[in-house]
């Protein structure tokens, strides 16, 4: 089971429902973790995506704080502690977010810590599609030993 935080936009949360009720049967079989709105979209999406497909599972779906509350900060420091294996974040290009700093701060660590990150639909298709969704996958780190030793 891979552990996947899900984050949008609110004018990208249509978009994300849409997409997760699409795979359904993907991404409901792994670990969610969410930012506190889109889970709840999501999670309703999981649902109605099962109706159609006609089984039923538990989710395994965590919602934290909503983005601007602190949302984006908590998934960051998930992907510190190294329990984030997929980040599918879909960002709103068009319109400043009051918590934009949170926002870059998110994408930062998914960057420094190499975690796969989907910023769009078509990524985010590419990415569920992909044979190493199904594998387990260690993302190479690079070695910060000499910066954490440095001499200041
Ligand atoms: P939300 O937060 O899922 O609570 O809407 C997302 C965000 O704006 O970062």
């Amino acid at each position: 089971m891979k552990r996947i935080a899900l984050v949008a936009h609110d004018n990208l949360k249509k978009d994300m429902a849409e997409w997760a009720e699409f795979n359904a049967d993907t991404i409901a079989r792994h670990h969610l973790t969410c930012t506190g709105t889109t889970g709840r979209i999501v999670e309703e999406a999981l649902l109605r995506g099962h109706k159609t497909l006609g089984v039923s599972y538990p989710l395994h779906l965590v919602r934290l704080n909503s983005g601007p509350l602190g949302g984006d900060q908590q998934l960051g420091a998930l992907i510190v502690e190294g329990k984030v294996d997929v980040l599918f974040f879909f960002w709103d290009p068009m319109q400043p977010q009051p918590h934009d700093v949170d926002v870059k701060a998110l994408l930062r660590l998914a960057v420094l810590y190499n975690i796969p990150t989907a910023s769009n639909r078509s990524t985010a298709d590419f990415l569920v599609s992909s044979p190493l969704f199904k594998k387990e996958y260690k993302p190479m780190l690079k070695d910060y030993t000499s910066y954490v030793n440095r001499t200041v």
